[in-house]
């Protein structure tokens, strides 16, 4: 791998620029950049660049608007340009806007880069530009006052605060990628807002609903990210896609429970994997065979399911251990699953029902949602019931699911696209999972990376956003702020999974 891609991948939402591409891609562009140029052999740049990736991700959403990239003057090929731009310390940052590239002081906090991003954009909306960007002046009590009460094709939240504070103009951004809503900042000295809606600390919000309702927004925590994240789950707010259009309206169908596991996707997703997935291939062996035995085992053992299914899973594992054969026809393991068990009471439902997995049309959600969720369950099976995998030869590995799920995911996982980028995932980090618990930390870890990487992309359905997990209205506690920039609490994160994906909160509504 060159240099750049050890520093930076295109996984870190920051754009790696070249000389080949950096003028037509900073000269030309209808978003502001922000720049750092770096060489890879200085020890400060490779130190830096976890808060540089960091940065990046936490202004992915203001990308149409303001853009993060970096440039490797230690690359042969970009000497020339790093000349030319006049780079003579690393790491350089410049904030590049249409033509004019400003050198800009290194002081590198996140949180203080993301004010002085934000103050850019800032004093150059005023000139129209970024045209993708939102305006950010605040706004008066002679705008606002109109319109409470009002009725309206979207909802208005206003964020009210001191004229000191980003709050506002952080969520206007962290929402201009949403329609729906749009978000206005006002100021706390606006004596005649705050005095009619009755808000007296700061920053609050306060959102005016389509049908003329209003009230203040009660968040946990009166931070950007409980703000943002709040306005991102309400009802009819949705991600602008990229392809043309408003997302289809179609209700969906069944009422569930964003708080709830529902076992009617667990068994559609069991289903779907021995019925549909793995029943095109022909003849299991090998590592194949192999992967398919541990699956067996680790359901068998973890699931915590309805009898009739626990108990066909327990058979077609001791049928599995059974046989002495290295090849294996499917169609003797579907006979078995279809036919065979079903006379002693042992069966799997075959219809697909999706509750907490449906999606607003078909091809999105559905298995790959219940897939994530049955390994998010066995993970805490295996951390809450050590003693489950006793005999099985798997009792010792704290990462026995994790390793099973990689290897079902790169062997049998219909879509290779996610495959590999499991994979790279697991090479690169599952090394360092020690325990059961860190296991179960590590799938919600990796969960949260891919969904930041498809948030905004084709699989995302529209009434479903990508967001990172579990949100503050699941669990506040989860949620922290350091130096302005959000934290999790693992401590908090590793309880709620285990009490999320408990068998106690497995519901068993909507069952066929
Ligand atoms: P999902 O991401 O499927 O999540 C299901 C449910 O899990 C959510 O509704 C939520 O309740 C919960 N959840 C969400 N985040 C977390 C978390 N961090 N920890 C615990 N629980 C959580 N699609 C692609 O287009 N490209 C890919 O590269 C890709 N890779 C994938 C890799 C794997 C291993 C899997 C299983 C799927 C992959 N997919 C990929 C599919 C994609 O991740 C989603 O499953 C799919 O788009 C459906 O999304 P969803 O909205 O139903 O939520």
């Amino acid at each position: 791998p060159s240099l750049t891609t050890r520093l930076y991948s295109e996984e870190d939402s920051v754009v790696i620029l070249t000389s080949a591409t950096v003028k037509q891609t900073l000269l030309n562009s209808s978003t502001a950049w922000l720049v750092q140029f770096y060489s890879s052999w200085c020890g400060h740049c490779i130190q830096y660049s976890p808060t540089w990736k960091a940065l990046a991700g936490d202004v992915k959403d203001w990308e149409h608007a303001i853009r993060i990239g970096v440039l490797d003057c230690a690359q042969e090929n970009n000497f020339d340009i790093c000349k030319e731009f006049g780079i003579h310390f690393y790491p350089t940052f410049r904030v590049c806007a249409s033509q004019d590239l400003n050198y800009v002081g290194a002081d590198r906090e996140l949180q203080t880069v993301r004010q002085l991003m934000v103050n850019f954009l800032q004093n150059h909306t005023t000139q129209d530009w970024p045209v993708s960007c939102p305006p950010l002046e605040p706004y008066s009590s002679a705008d606002i006052l109109p319109l409470i009460g009002q009725k309206s094709n979207q909802y208005t939240a206003v964020i009210v605060e001191n004229e000191d504070s980003y709050v506002g103009r952080e969520v206007i951004l962290d929402l201009m990628m949403y329609q729906g809503l749009t978000v206005k900042r006002a100021l706390s000295s606006e004596k005649s807002l705050t005095e009619k809606l009755g808000i007296n600390s700061f920053p609050s919000a306060y959102l005016l609903h389509p049908n003329g309702t209003h009230a203040i927004l009660h968040v946990q925590k009166r931070l950007r990210f409980f703000f943002s994240s709040f306005l991102k789950l309400l009802l009819g707010v949705h991600r602008k896609l990229s392809t043309s259009g408003a997302p289809q309206e179609l209700p969906v169908s069944l009422i569930f429970s964003r708080s709830k596991v529902y076992m009617a996707d667990l068994e559609s997703g069991l289903h779907y994997l021995l019925r549909v997935e793995l029943a095109t291939h022909q003849t299991l062996e090998g590592e194949e065979l192999k992967t398919f035995k541990d699956f067996v085992t680790v359901v068998a053992k973890l699931f915590p399911g309805r009898q009739s299914v626990v108990k066909l899973l327990e058979t077609l594992l001791e049928w599995l251990v059974s046989l002495p054969l290295e090849k294996i026809p499917f169609d003797a393991i579907l006979d078995l699953v279809n036919n065979k068990m079903r006379i002693s009471g042992m069966f799997l439902s075959d219809q697909l029902q999706w509750v907490g997995c449906q999606g607003s049309r078909v091809g999105l959600r559905g298995y790959p949602c219940s897939l994530w969720t049955l390994f998010h369950v066995l993970t805490v099976q295996a951390a809450s019931r050590p003693d489950a995998l006793a005999n099985t030869g798997l009792e010792e590995n704290p990462k026995a699911v994790l390793q099973t799920m990689r290897k079902y995911i790169v062997n049998f996982f219909g879509c290779q696209e996610c495959g590999k980028h499991f994979e790279e995932m697991a090479v690169a980090s599952l090394p360092q999972v020690k325990s059961v618990d860190q296991a179960v930390l590590w799938l919600w870890r990796k969960h949260n990376q891919v969904n930041g990487r498809l948030a905004g992309t084709m699989s995302e359905d529209p009434h479903f956003p990508k967001t990172q997990w579990p949100s503050p209205d699941l669990c506040p506690t989860c949620h922290e702020e350091q130096d302005g920039i959000h934290v999790w609490n693992e401590d908090k994160v590793l309880m709620f999974l285990k009490q999320h994906y408990g068998a106690a909160n497995i519901s068993p509504k909507h069952m066929y």
